[in-house]
């Protein structure tokens, strides 16, 4: 499996470690190739947009023309995992002006409205694809406010959603490769197929 991970800013060696460990499980190895420059995304099989600060992620992935690839990745289908200010990126609303998003994740986000209240907490979150709590790390973290049709809920914190699933997409408010558990890129990146013993 070709993973790649959007690296134009944020956090990139954990996100690989992640997926490397998660294609273990499926007795699976994963490549990581960062991603700068358009050219690379076509040939991947699985994409990560990791946290840092969304505005400035947008700004870079147009500028380098990487935005259009990412979105003919979602529209093929292919898997995306989306953290903090990735899922940010993703989202249909940012309700920020200096974010330009993709709108491949059906959410309106406020994009710091975790932060506002406390700048980073941790939190035991039942997750509805895992069978026991994930230990989730939020740093500045985005809220989702408002979730489309299409659009399934993974997790809430204070009834909020924290890690949702559209389609290919599967975006976390939260930062899972912070810990090293990989079951949210496991869930993201092998929705069907059953862990090998
Ligand atoms: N709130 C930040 C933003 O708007 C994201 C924070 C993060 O990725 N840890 O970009």
């Amino acid at each position: 499996m070709k993973a790649g991970v959007i690296a134009v800013q944020g956090d990139v060696a954990e996100h690989a470690a992640a997926v490397r460990n998660a294609a273990a499980a499926h007795d699976e190895s994963a490549e990581v190739v960062e991603i700068r420059e358009a050219g690379i995304v076509p040939d991947c099989d699985v994409l990560l947009m990791p946290g840092g600060e969304s505005t400035t992620i947008s700004r870079l992935i147009r500028r380098e023309g990487i935005a259009a690839e990412i979105e003919a990745h979602a529209a093929s289908g292919k898997p995306i995992l989306a953290t903090c200010a990735g899922l940010i990126v993703c989202a249909t609303d940012a309700k920020d002006d200096r974010v330009e998003p993709l709108g491949l994740l059906d959410v309106s986000v406020d994009r710091n409205a975790f932060g506002r209240q406390k700048d980073s907490f941790e939190a035991k979150v039942p997750v509805s694809e895992l069978d026991d709590p994930f230990h989730a790390v939020f740093i500045r973290a985005p809220a989702i406010d408002e979730v489309g049709d299409g659009v399934e809920t993974l997790a809430s914190v204070d009834g909020r959603p924290v890690a949702v699933r559209d389609g290919p997409v599967v975006a976390t408010a939260f930062h899972p490769e912070l810990t090293d558990d990989s079951r949210i890129h496991d869930l993201a990146f092998f929705p069907e197929r059953e862990v090998v013993a």
